[in-house]
């Protein structure tokens, strides 16, 4: 049995996580749990309760409670709640980021800028009412006015991975909200703490109970989620194999859905690219947070004779990296999630070896003095890769970088677009024709110019192509707010009393 407490609470005791839901913390009552560490030093920080069918059912019913109320409430009014919860984010943001790298790893630095990447689809939802503003023909036949609105779609679900733990539930629900929705959270199982943060500020706030809930668990809480009749649309980010089922199971029950997967994002650098610049930019695209964002850096693609100077250069900024715990001041990068993943990650760096790839940097006997039990890997890089090695289709998600060498920009072109991902991409060259060629022919969702992780800001859309999107449109910006409301088109006339008789052929206007 859990004992709720509060999210941020950063005491030795370990805690015991529950649920939030109505607006307020609910212990688990499964008996079902599991384990949170903190990677840096592979401490046990506490547990977080897995919810139950019976559990997850009733924050959709708090939700759907809680939706006619909401719905009503003015889109001004709205916004005004989560003006409040931006200031609330920016006056805590020191304490969420130390809890965030406490479960995730990531330095504090990095861990800020996540909060800020998430708070700024806070301030585009705070749009919503010039964002849902509509339509309006007058005339559009004699006498006869159309115009459109959005509507909300009802109860929204998100369910989201332990990488970003503030910024990818905040890439959904402050545009579900702000569109009028209630929501259910998953967040994962691994960081649970922020997300809970996060439904406390929100109450805070001002958002009445209900309206944001989060149901911790596993797949039996998911599962719910995707089938029960009172969810209207689903929004995933996660693991490829876990987004197809998401988009698949919950269409067929069906929901909107949109399921961001994952990736193996290719940066091509051209022989007339700064080289300096292309390796600090690869350094840190590859290893920030190690390795471990959907948009990093996992392939870089040197053409022409661009492979050894870049090889050097990368070799050379790489030792100047510090891999430490997240909160030691200058540190680079920290350890990973858990130590399933290290396992798993080293297990590919043995794997590369294996296939024949060359390891010009291991970083395998890594040691972070201090913090022997923490889930370390030091940077590793492999040049000569080829596109039938598994370390060059897999995504490994850590901090692991392949090379590949092509002779040119058309072959470069054909190894991106042959891979099943298509999340990012980025090209660095002094040249705009080899530029402008690759962000028009190649085959990805962002595309980045001399910038390594393209990253759409809030009030633009996120989103990959092929086997790194299932479902048509991207998530916040634009295609957040369609996303979140259904269209709705009115054709109006006030007849005069002269009355028309019936017309039986499709009607047209005059
Ligand atoms: P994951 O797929 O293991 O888990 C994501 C969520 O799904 C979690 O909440 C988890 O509890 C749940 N889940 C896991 N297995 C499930 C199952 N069998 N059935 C139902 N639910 C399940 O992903 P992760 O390891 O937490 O995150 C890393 C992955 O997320 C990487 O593949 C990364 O590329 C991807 N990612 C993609 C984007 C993007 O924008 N495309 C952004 C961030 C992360």
């Amino acid at each position: 049995m859990s004992t709720p407490m509060t999210a941020a609470d950063h005491s030795p005791a370990p805690f015991s996580l529950g649920h939030f839901v109505a607006g307020r913390q609910v212990a688990g009552a499964s008996g079902r749990e599991g384990p949170v560490y903190n990677p840096a030093t592979g401490a046990l920080r506490g547990h977080v309760a897995f919810a139950t069918a019976e559990e997850t059912r009733a924050a959709i019913a708090a939700a759907e409670a809680a939706l006619p109320g909401w719905a009503s409430v003015t889109p001004l009014q709205r916004a005004r709640i989560l003006f409040r919860f931006k200031a609330l984010l920016e006056s805590h943001a020191d304490e969420i980021a130390l809890t965030l790298t406490s479960e995730h790893g990531k330095v504090l630095s990095d861990a800020r800028g996540e909060i800020t990447r998430g708070m700024e689809v806070v301030e585009f939802a705070c749009g919503i009412p010039q964002l849902l503003k509509s339509e309006f023909t007058e005339n559009v036949g004699t006498g006869v006015d159309s115009w459109s609105m959005r509507q909300p779609v009802g109860v929204c679900a998100g369910i989201t991975p332990f990488n970003f733990p503030a910024m990818v539930p905040m890439w959904m629900f402050p545009v579900a909200i702000a569109c009028g929705n209630t929501f259910v959270l998953k967040p994962s199982e691994k960081d649970p703490s922020v997300p809970l943060r996060l439904a406390e500020l929100l109450k805070e706030a001002g958002l009445p109970d209900g309206v944001f809930n989060v149901v911790n668990g596993d797949r039996e809480a998911v599962d719910t989620l995707l089938t029960d009749p009172r969810v209207a649309a689903v929004s995933f980010v996660g693991s490829t194999p876990v987004a197809e089922y998401i988009y698949r199971t919950a269409s067929a029950s069906g929901k909107r859905v949109q399921a961001l997967g994952g990736a193996k994002n290719h940066m091509v650098v051209m022989p007339d690219a700064d080289t300096r610049n292309a390796a600090s930019a690869l350094v840190g695209a590859a290893y920030g947070s190690a390795g471990e964002r959907c948009m990093a850096i996992s392939v870089a693609v040197a053409v022409g004779d661009a492979g050894d100077r870049l090889i050097e250069a990368v070799k050379q900024q790489l030792t100047e990296l510090k891999v430490a715990p997240g909160t030691v001041d200058k540190a680079d990068m920290g350890p990973l999630v858990t130590r399933e993943h290290l396992e798993r990650v080293r297990g590919y760096v043995d794997l590369g070896v294996q296939e024949g790839a060359s390891l010009v940097v291991d970083g395998r006997d890594l040691r972070v003095k201090g913090a022997e039990q923490g889930y370390y890997l030091g940077p590793c890089l492999f040049d000569h890769v080829t596109p039938g090695m598994r370390i060059y289709r897999e995504e490994i998600f850590g901090p692991v970088l392949v090379v590949v060498r092509v002779p040119d920009l058309e072959s470069a072109l054909d190894l991106v677009n042959a891979h099943e991902f298509g999340n990012g991409t980025a090209i660095f060259t002094a040249s705009g024709e080899a530029a402008r060629s690759f962000t028009q022919r190649v085959q990805c969702g962002m595309v980045g110019v001399n910038v390594p992780i393209p990253v759409p800001m809030a009030f633009h859309s996120f989103g990959g192509w092929k086997r790194s999107l299932f479902g048509p449109l991207h998530v916040h910006g634009p295609d957040g707010v369609r996303f979140y409301t259904r269209l709705k088109t009115v054709t109006s006339r006030w007849p005069t009393s002269a009355r028309e008789g019936a017309q039986f052929v499709m009607p047209t206007m005059k």
